[in-house]
């Protein structure tokens, strides 16, 4: 389970490190059902998808990197306790990326997040962080990427 702000890095984090069928987006999935990644009204049909994948691969026992912000409390446990009900580990990645360099990633994107949904989603960050450590994950790792130095190696992050 990925947990961040937009622009955090958690997609560029993921595809740097599991296979493209690892990993299921929510914004992906927009643009699977709805007109592109930020069609907002697609967000339902999305998540209805998104849930069908992770049940599928956790009955399997398959990894599954779930790229959304992580940052609904609901969602969390949630598909923590499909994880643990399959047997999996169950893990959370926070990326505690400096709010300056979100922005500065979001403003050079093609659709920027308005600034403001990004001081709600910084703010929802800052309650995951204090939240997630006692929500029963197996581990939970913490991804800080300043700016000009490299995110962790793979070994480092399993
Ligand atoms: P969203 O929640 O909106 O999907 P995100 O957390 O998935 O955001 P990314 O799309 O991974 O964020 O990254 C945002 C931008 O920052 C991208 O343009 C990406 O290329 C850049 N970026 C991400 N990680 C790094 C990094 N470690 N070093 C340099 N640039 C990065
Ligand atoms: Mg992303």
């Amino acid at each position: 389970m990925l947990v961040g702000p937009s622009g955090s890095g958690k997609s560029t984090w993921a595809a740097a490190r599991y296979r493209q069928q690892e990993v299921v987006s929510s914004d992906a999935l927009r643009a699977v059902v709805g007109s592109g990644e930020n069609d907002l009204d697609a967000s339902a049909d999305a998540f209805a998808l998104l849930h069908q994948i992770v049940t599928g691969r956790v009955r399997r026992g398959l990894t599954v990197v779930v790229d959304t912000l992580g940052l609904d409390p609901d969602l969390r446990d949630r598909l923590r306790e499909q994880g643990r009900a399959a047997g999996l580990p169950c893990v959370a990645v926070l990326f505690e990326t400096p709010e300056a360099l979100c922005r500065q990633r979001n403003a050079t994107r093609d659709r920027p997040v308005p600034a403001r949904v990004l001081g709600q989603q910084v703010a929802a960050f800052a309650r995951a962080v204090e939240a997630v450590p006692g929500e029963g994950w197996d581990e939970v790792h913490t991804v800080r990427e300043d700016a000009g130095v490299p995110a962790p190696s793979p070994a480092q992050v399993p």
